[in-house]
């Protein structure tokens, strides 16, 4: 009853709930700070791939997605075919990384023209610039 009644005290709720509101604060700066590093990863793996670097290792497509780098520029050498694959909507596992999507991906044009499933070149990750078209206006 003596217990209770001192974590009922108005001075150890508003010490409790200082603490709980800079345990949040620090949380939310540790989730600031590790999508920034990812961010850097997946933008230092894009300049690889700019550089003629290799593909493997890549960041994982969960990695790309939590620091804000959610498109995949993919170009098809043979028809000079360029797309951007937007990361959240892929149907690949989060945990694989990037360059393993490549083995899914062919040009539509290339299969119903050759009847060829033709591979892209791995371009890099990009930033989306405008907001999805699909959202509503506010
Ligand atoms: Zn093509």
């Amino acid at each position: 009853m003596l217990a209770l009644a001192f974590y009922e005290s108005p001075e150890v709720l508003t010490g409790a709930q200082r603490l709980i509101q800079r345990g949040i604060e620090f949380d939310e700066a540790a989730d600031r700070q590790l999508a920034s590093a990812l961010r850097l990863d997946c933008l230092a793996w894009s300049a690889l791939q700019f550089t003629g670097g290799p593909e493997a290792p890549s960041p994982t497509i969960a990695a790309a997605l939590q620091g804000g780098v959610e498109l995949l520029e993919v170009q098809f050498r043979q028809c000079n075919h360029t797309e951007l694959i937007d990361l959240a909507l892929v149907i690949w596992p989060r945990e694989r990384p990037i360059h393993t999507l490549r083995r899914a991906l062919y040009c539509a044009k290339c299969l119903k023209n050759y009847q060829r499933k033709r591979r892209p070149d791995l371009i890099g990750l990009r930033v989306r610039q405008n907001p999805d078209p699909t959202s509503p206006m506010k």
